[in-house]
């Protein structure tokens, strides 16, 4: 029996697809920079079924790329050619919210924006927050260490992930959902498993820790005259408010880019170099600490403050629809955004910031570098329009400018296959080694997302 027919049989025909329209939507990633042939999309409803699916491929030698929502940023859930790709979309079971743990299980192929309003529902709220909350799933949130929005207050998906179920490449399934406040039995595979990028094993479920839900949120957005104000600004921020949950920055080009696509007014009667986005919540109203430390902060030019629910979603649309009007902008001009996702120590910000343009247009004079990122990590979202045809070459230039300023090439995307030749930038020869060992250890014939991570 063919795999494609014994695949069927194990899910039903409805959930192989070979039918090249059928495949389409799977092959292309969210920028539509890395795209592929898939040798057929799989869909299995549970862990059972994704068990039968791997033992199949290890059986025949047939690689496998795994995709939850499809949002990553740097091609690790598309194929490069011929693999099957295993979509995890149907896992979408929730538990029950568990009050006396304070925390969850969900399918890996839940949407964040599901699993907000099911621990909501319950009183509880979720510690991570992206703008691609409604596609993106718990799997990939996990295999990826997603980060966004509320690392500063909750920490990344690592801090969240408190167990984990996954199948690896053989079929055999691994289930440590229990979630215990201390449990030091050896090795810990669920943080193993976080962050591997389906290099190692496909999630099939997670225990997540839940957060208090703050029944209170201020956010405001500020204009600064560069970098260095902004982190001033943070500085007083962090001093003087326990309820700072966001601190956010882009600059000017970004901030009129997003007023293009989506026509937004001007947030002020002038523009700035530098905008912060600063969000407060919590179990009271935090308006009037968050207008008093903006009162005592030097490095405000301006700031705008709101409170109720469409005022907030008003002021976050400028940061939130940049990486979207971003993705616009390249498409009119015929192409696609090199998107380049990094971490700098704090005081380096200014400067790498400030260098990147130079850096850029030292590889691809006509590009337009735009930039926004996480202001408390220092984690900067490096975005270059019109240099589709040196994507490599850019990359090289700002991923070499981030190493020697002692930064990560990958902040919260992960490495993906865009960034895998570039892994000794920011690892050493002997921590390859050993990252290599693991994957030989667990999926020794290299099926399992082949190319991501690793170089091929
Ligand atoms: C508008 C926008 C904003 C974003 N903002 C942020 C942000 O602020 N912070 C941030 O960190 N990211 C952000 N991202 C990137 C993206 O949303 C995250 O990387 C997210 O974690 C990807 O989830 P996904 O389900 O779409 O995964 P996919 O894109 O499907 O896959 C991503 C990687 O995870 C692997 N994978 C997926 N599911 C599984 C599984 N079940 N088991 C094992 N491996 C799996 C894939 O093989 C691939 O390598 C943003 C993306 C967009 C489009």
């Amino acid at each position: 029996m063919s795999l494609e027919a014994a695949l069927r049989a194990a899910l039903g025909d409805a959930h192989v697809l070979v039918d090249p329209e059928l495949r389409a939507p799977y092959e292309t990633d969210w920028t539509g920079r890395f795209t592929g042939k898939a040798r057929c999309v799989v869909r299995p409803a549970d862990t059972a079924q994704v068990a039968e699916v791997l033992r199949g491929c290890a059986a025949e030698g047939a690689p496998v790329v795994i995709q939850g929502g499809n949002t990553g940023l740097v091609g690790g859930g598309v194929p490069a050619g011929g693999e099957v790709l295993l979509s995890l979309a149907r896992l979408g079971e929730l538990e029950p919210v568990d009050r006396a743990a304070g925390a969850v299980t969900a399918g890996a192929g839940v949407r964040l924006a599901g699993l907000q309003a099911h621990a909501r529902a319950a009183g509880l709220d979720f510690g991570v927050d992206l703008a691609a909350r409604s596609a993106a799933t718990v799997g990939g949130l996990v295999a990826t260490t997603a980060g966004g929005i509320h690392v500063l207050r909750h920490g990344s998906m690592r801090s969240q992930v408190v167990g984990v179920e996954a199948v690896l490449a053989d079929g055999t399934v691994l289930t440590r959902l229990a979630g215990l406040a201390k449990d030091n039995t050896g090795y810990d595979l669920s943080q193993l498993l976080t962050g591997s990028e389906g290099t190692l094993a496909v999630l099939t479920r997670v225990r997540l820790k839940l957060v208090p839900l703050a029944a209170h949120r201020a956010v405001a957005l500020v204009g600064v005259a560069g970098t260095q104000q902004a982190q001033d600004l943070l500085a007083v921020a962090r001093d003087r408010l326990r309820s700072l949950q966001a601190a956010e920055i882009c600059y000017a080009d970004g901030l009129a880019l997003v007023r293009e696509h989506n026509r937004l007014s001007a947030p002020f009667a002038e523009a700035y170099p530098a905008y912060a986005v600063l969000e407060c919540a919590g179990g009271t109203d935090p308006t009037d600490d968050l207008l008093e430390a903006l009162a005592e902060a030097p490095a405000v030019l301006d700031a705008t403050v709101a409170s109720d629910s469409a005022g907030r979603a008003r002021l976050w649309a400028y940061r939130e629809s940049l990486t979207e009007a971003v993705n616009a902008a390249a498409v009119d001009a015929g192409g696609v955004p090199v998107k380049l996702d990094v971490c700098v120590p704090a005081g380096a910000l200014p400067e790498v910031v400030a260098a990147l343009p130079e850096t850029v247009a030292g590889v691809a004079p006509a590009a337009r570098t735009i930039i926004w990122g996480h202001l408390n990590e220092a984690n900067l979202h490096v975005n270059v329009l019109g240099a589709q045809e040196r994507a490599e070459q850019v990359s090289e230039a700002v991923l070499r400018l981030v190493a020697a300023a002692h930064g990560s090439i990958s902040s919260e995307h992960g490495v993906g296959r865009a960034k895998a030749r570039w892994l000794s930038l920011s690892r050493s020869g002997a921590e390859i080694a050993v990252l290599r060992r693991i994957k030989q250890a667990l999926d020794p014939a290299g099926l399992l997302n082949p190319g991501v991570l690793f170089a091929e």
